[in-house]
């Protein structure tokens, strides 16, 4: 917005924006007028503008966001020039001795993190809920046998206080990327967040959510890309590697990607995987099942033990994560 002087000669003014390239609009702010800026060639100096009194630089939305950078998770570094990462497991937690069988499976591949859910967001009330309390107090023994971080996603307060005590980070799903209390609630908890895309949010929307959960105190965002929904029904969504490029050019949160839920189907992961990692993502979240066919959610999307680690040994030949 470009400020003008007392006495300014606005005809001339706008004759030399022209002349130089540079598109304006007047419009009133506060009283007087102003020129609001709309195209400027890269060099252009503003300030030095016939009757220019001051450029006032439009403020962000998401002042935290634009600041934010990499995330650390104890002794792990994720973003910036860190090796990507690997968080891995299955899509729920169904017994001790499932989430014990993917916890060493994923320690083998390379994971830092382990995934899986103790509360599950189905679409109907009728699918499997998760099995609560008893799943973390699972994913968490299953995890430290490993040496494995834990990241588990919290659905509603009571769902948080629970994943609080066992997470070192909370995933916030897809479905409740909009819940604004909830967001608040979880940055309140001060740990490190992974923030899923909402499946029909634009990027500056999931940006203010992001936003949203570092205003109240989240101790670092992860971005996750899980796909959007588009009019393609062959998969289950559309893995949008565009916001995956303009958050890498744009941005410094880390970003992760889910290729399982990017296209809800087994034999898409690895091309999916590999074009996140071409993209810039700094992380690729896999689900995986000790035995899909006996998974009781996501089933046609979970990799099979020797297929993920085959894919993992060949994404990142050198070991992943980096300690801070
Ligand atoms: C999940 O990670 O299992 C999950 C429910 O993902 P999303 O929220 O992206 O659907
Ligand atoms: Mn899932």
């Amino acid at each position: 917005v470009l400020l003008l002087a007392a006495g300014a000669d606005v005809e001339l003014l706008l004759a030399e924006c022209r002349r130089r390239g540079i598109g304006v609009v007047p419009c009133e702010q506060g009283g007087e007028l102003v020129l609001t800026v709309t195209v400027t060639p890269a060099a252009a100096a503003l300030e030095a503008l016939p009757g220019v009194r001051a450029v006032l630089a439009p403020s962000s939305p998401h002042p935290l966001v634009d600041r934010a950078g990499p995330v650390e998770v104890g002794t792990l570094r994720i973003g910036g020039n860190a090796a990507p990462l690997l968080i891995a497991g299955p899509c729920a937690i169904e017994s001790a001795e499932q989430i014990g069988a993917a916890a060493a499976l994923a320690a083998e591949a390379g994971a830092r993190l382990l995934r899986g859910g103790a509360y599950k967001p189905r679409s109907s009330p009728y699918a499997f809920q998760g099995r609560g309390l008893e799943a973390l107090r699972w994913l968490r023994e299953a995890a430290d046998r490993h040496g494995l971080a834990v990241v588990t996603e919290a659905l509603d307060d009571e769902s948080l206080a629970a994943v609080t005590e066992f997470a070192d980070v909370i995933q916030v799903g897809s479905r409740t990327m909009h819940a604004y209390g909830l967001l608040k609630a979880i940055g309140r908890r001060g740990l490190p967040v992974l923030l899923k895309r909402g499946m029909a949010a634009t990027i500056e929307e999931w940006l203010l959510a992001a936003e949203y959960l570092l205003d109240a105190g989240a101790d670092g965002v992860m971005l996750c890309e899980r796909g959007i929904r588009t009019f393609e029904p062959l998969t289950r969504n559309t893995l949008d590697l565009t916001a995956v490029a303009y958050l890498k050019e744009h941005h410094s949160l880390p970003v992760i990607v889910d290729p399982s839920h990017g296209g809800g189907r087994r034999e898409l992961v690895p091309r999916l995987a590999r074009a996140a990692l071409a993209a810039g993502a700094d992380g690729l979240m896999i689900e995986f099942h000790p035995d899909p066919a006996l998974a009781r959610s996501d089933a046609e999307q979970a990799m099979a033990p020797a297929a993920f680690l085959s894919l993992a040994r060949e994404l990142v030949a050198q070991p992943m994560g980096v300690e801070r």
